[in-house]
This record gives structure tokens, C-alpha cells and sequence, in this order.
């Protein structure tokens, strides 16, 4: 179809001045037609989303406090942008009925969807385009998964009525009629969903960067834009921490192969990053990018000649899989095996569990480090090159930093290392100054 979605992220619809901004994005290209919006972000560094205050206000009414503080503030930031786009619009009476929900508490999904429930209606009344509830074509099963096929084709029926249109990001609704949300940052979700809905041919994702960065700008100064990247190497920086985009927002327009656009509202200019399926040529680097997140813990299980004991590795994950506990990676060597766990994921059943491990296979040792992070050094040019590894290691160890874990994925474009949590600064620095002089 020749239309384009454009989503813009909590940061670009923050005020009214933001608003602005979005506005002549959208009208600055007739092919802008679906419009997908998050909940108001931080105007500036201290200030709280209206996610985090529709939480916050959740968890008071769960308490039984008062609401009336925190709920105004929310109510201050719509009025705030109506009043300042001189609009003439109230959300007055959604306003009431949504503190009434929370008052006699509304499920905690519901409470956070109306953050962009609400903005969708007022971009949608500025724009002067249709508002669509998301909850009448996003539908999650009963397992709380996205019903990827039966959203696609109400979806797509619903978009072929609406010339233009803004859809609120971030939920949709169970068979039963209540409310759900994606995890946190969902709205790319969203986007991604309409996108593959009327086969766009682009799916814009304006946000407060001018594109998928090479390292997190929080850690390194200045990183480099990354132009191109392909949905698996975007994947796995998402996934390891490279929060600009959601990770689980190339799945839709994956079936389509619609390229992602990550752009800048506040810098509309800059051409941003291309996010496409394949990538014809390498990328300017060895390594398109470094991301990492801490909060992992590492059994090690040793046991002389493991190696040569057939159903080891089955037995240790059948532990896991009794306790519900997901890995994320397996190194092993020829008398030790580790298993690398998200730290939340271990919970309170780590000893139990270290215990059953070692009774199962009959460990000489087994031990938990937790304080892990994890880094991935992503690249699709890494496969060719020779020595990248090398480099990774001697960049760390020049920082005297021991790496605790290696792993390679069996693609090729990604090595992860594991180090101690207090070494995750120096170390993503250390690697990006290796490959990006
Ligand atoms: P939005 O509100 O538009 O959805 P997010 O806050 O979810 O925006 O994502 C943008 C932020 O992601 C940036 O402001 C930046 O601080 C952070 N970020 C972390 N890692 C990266 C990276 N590798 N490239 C770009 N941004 C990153
Ligand atoms: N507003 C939601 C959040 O803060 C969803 C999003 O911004 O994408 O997580
Ligand atoms: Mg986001």
C-alpha cells in the first residue's frame, strides 16, 4: 500500500510543543495516513511519564490511599497540551470515568493503557484525523499472547474504512473484554502491527534520537548512528539492551519484510537508521553495535568427564524446565557446563534448584555467581572478519576486567561476554573504542 506508519514515542508527544512538531512531521508527507501514539514522556530529565504516574496511582488505590494528587498531575499534563494547542476538545468526562476505574480498582493494565489512550484522542483531534481504540483490534488469547491473525485481519478490514487515522500504542484487548498491555516500551509493538496490517511500505519510529546508535549514549559520548541494520542484528541489541526500539517489534513487519525507520522529531532531518531484512553490503564497521544489561547470575556445574556422559546437558535443563526457568546462555567446556540465568528469573527458588541440579547429574561442584552483565558485540561483517574476537578480548583485558563467560551465537553476528557488574561501563567503552577509532 502506498501509505506510511509513523509512531512517535512518549518523548515526542511529552508537551504541547512536542506536539507541534509530530504535526508537521505527519503533515509534511501525504503518505503519513496511521499514526501510532505512545502515553506523554519526560519533558526533561526529572520529570515522570504519565505511564509511571497511572502506575503509581494503581498501586495507591491498591493500597487504599488517596489518588486525588498523583491523578491530578495526570489530568495537568492533558490539560496542559489541550489548553497550549488551543484545541477545543475536553477530556473532561474520560478523565472522571478513568479516576472513577482506579478508584474501584480497575485491573493494572487497564489503569496504564490510558496514557495513550488518551493522547491517541488528542493527537487525533489536532491532526483532525480518526481516533481508533486500540482495543477493538489488537487481541491478546487467552495465554496473554498477541492473536497475531485474528488482529491482522480485523485490523486490516477496520484500516481500509479510516483514510486517516490514530491508533493509541502499547494494548489491546483479551477475548474476554479486558484490557492488556504489551511489557514496557510496547507501543514499537503497536506500530509495528498496523504497519504489516495495510502492508505499508515504511514503518517511521520518530523518536528523541536520531536513530539506533552504536553503543548506548548513556555510557559513550557521542556514539555513531548506525544507517543500516538488519532485523537479526537489531534483534539482539534490542534484546541485550539497546532500548530504542522494542524488541519484539520486528515480528509483525517481519512477515512483510516492511523496513523500520528509527527517526528524530526533534531533528526531522537527520535520515536516521534503516532497519531492513537483509543488508546488501557490510556495515562501515566490523561491528554494528555494543549493547549490555546486568541483572544475570551464572551456575557453574563441574563434573571429570562430563563431556563423555550422555543425557547430562538433559538432565540439568529438565531442572529448569520443572522449575519454569528460562536460560539465556549454555557455555560449556569438557568437565563444566554453566547456565546463565536472569537473576529475577532464578527468584527464590536458586537453592532448591542448585541443589537438584547437583543431585541429578551427580556434580563434583556446582557454584552461583550472581552480579553478572552481559554484553553482545553484534555484527553481520563479523562473520568475515578474522580476529574480531581477539580484539573484543584484548579490549576488555586491557582494562584489567575479567570475562567471566564467552559465547558465541552459531550465526556468527553476535559474541557475548560476561563480566562482573561493576566492569559494565569501562568495558562497553573499551569495545567500542576498539572498533569505532
Ligand atoms: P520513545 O519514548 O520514543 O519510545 P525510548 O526512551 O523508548 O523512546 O527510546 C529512546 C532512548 O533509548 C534514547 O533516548 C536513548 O537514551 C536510549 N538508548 C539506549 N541504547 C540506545 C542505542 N543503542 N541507540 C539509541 N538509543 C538508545
Ligand atoms: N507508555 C508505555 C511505556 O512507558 C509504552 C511506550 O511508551 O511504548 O512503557
Ligand atoms: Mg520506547
Amino acid at each position: 500500500m502506498d501509505s506510511k506508519v509513523v509512531k512517535f514515542g512518549g518523548s515526542s508527544l511529552a508537551d504541547a510543543e512536542q506536539f507541534k512538531k509530530v504535526a508537521a512531521i505527519v503533515k509534511a508527507d501525504s503518505k503519513r495516513k496511521y499514526v501510532v501514539a505512545s502515553a506523554p514522556g519526560k519533558r526533561f530529565d526529572d520529570d515522570i511519564k504519565v505511564t509511571d504516574l497511572l502506575y503509581k496511582c494503581f498501586e495507591l488505590a491498591i493500597a487504599k490511599k488517596n489518588i486525588d494528587e498523583t491523578f491530578s498531575k495526570i489530568k495537568d499534563r492533558y490539560n496542559g497540551i489541550i489548553s497550549d494547542l488551543g484545541l477545543d476538545f475536553s477530556l473532561e468526562d474520560e478523565l472522571e470515568t478513568i479516576k472513577a476505574g482506579i478508584i474501584h480498582r480497575a485491573s493494572r493494565d487497564y489503569v496504564a493503557s490510558r496514557g495513550e489512550y488518551l493522547n491517541a484522542m488528542v493527537l487525533a483531534a489536532y491532526l483532525g484525523y480518526d481516533f481508533i481504540d486500540a482495543e477493538t483490534c489488537i487481541f491478546f488469547d487467552d495465554d496473554g499472547n498477541l492473536d497475531t491473525e485474528k488482529t491482522n485481519r480485523v485490523l486490516s478490514e477496520l484500516l481500509m474504512r479510516h483514510s486517516r487515522a490514530v491508533i493509541p500504542g502499547f494494548y489491546g484487548c483479551m477475548s474476554n473484554g479486558t484490557i492488556k498491555t504489551f511489557s514496557r516500551g510496547g507501543s514499537d509493538i503497536t506500530g509495528s502491527i498496523v504497519a504489516r496490517a495495510i502492508e505499508a511500505e515504511i514503518y517511521e519510529n520518530w523518536t528523541d534520537v536520531s536513530g539506533m546508535l552504536m553503543a548506548d549514549p548513556r555510557i559513550v559520548d557521542n556514539p555513531k548512528v548506525i544507517d543500516v541494520i538488519t532485523y537479526g542484528e537489531l534483534r539482539e541489541l534490542s534484546y541485550m539492551g539497546a532500548s530504542v526500539m522494542h524488541e519484539d517489534a520486528i515480528f509483525p513487519v517481519k512477515v512483510s519484510n516492511i523496513p523500520i525507520n528509527i527517526r528524530n522529531t526533534n531533528s526531522p532531518e537527520d535520515p536516521g537508521t534503516m532497519i531492513v531484512p537483509e543488508a546488501s553490503g557490510g556495515s562501515p564497521y566490523i561491528v554494528t553495535g555494543v549493547a549490555g544489561r546486568k541483572g544475570f547470575s551464572i551456575i557453574n556445574i563441574e563434573k571429570d568427564m562430563m563431556n563423555a556422559e550422555i543425557g547430562f546437558g538433559r538432565r540439568v535443563l529438565e531442572v529448569l524446565e520443572n522449575h519454569k526457568v528460562c536460560f539465556e546462555h549454555l557455555p560449556s567446556s569438557i568437565d563444566t557446563m554453566s547456565v546463565v540465568i536472569s537473576t529475577s528469573e532464578l527468584r527464590s527458588t536458586k537453592y532448591e534448584m542448585v541443589a537438584e541440579i547437583a543431585k541429578v547429574v551427580n556434580a563434583d561442584r556446582v557454584t552461583v555467581e550472581d552480579g553478572i552483565a552481559l554484553i553482545a558485540v553484534v555484527g553481520r561483517s563479523m562473520v568475515s572478519a578474522k580476529g574480531t574476537a581477539v580484539r573484543i578480548f584484548s579490549a576488555i583485558a586491557r582494562e584489567n576486567i575479567n570475562i567471566k563467560m564467552i559465547d558465541q551465537g552459531s550465526s556468527e553476528r553476535n559474541i557475548i561476554v560476561g563480566i562482573e557488574e561493576s566492569d559494565y561501563k569501562a568495558a562497553i567503552r573499551a569495545i567500542y573504542s576498539e572498533f569505532v577509532k
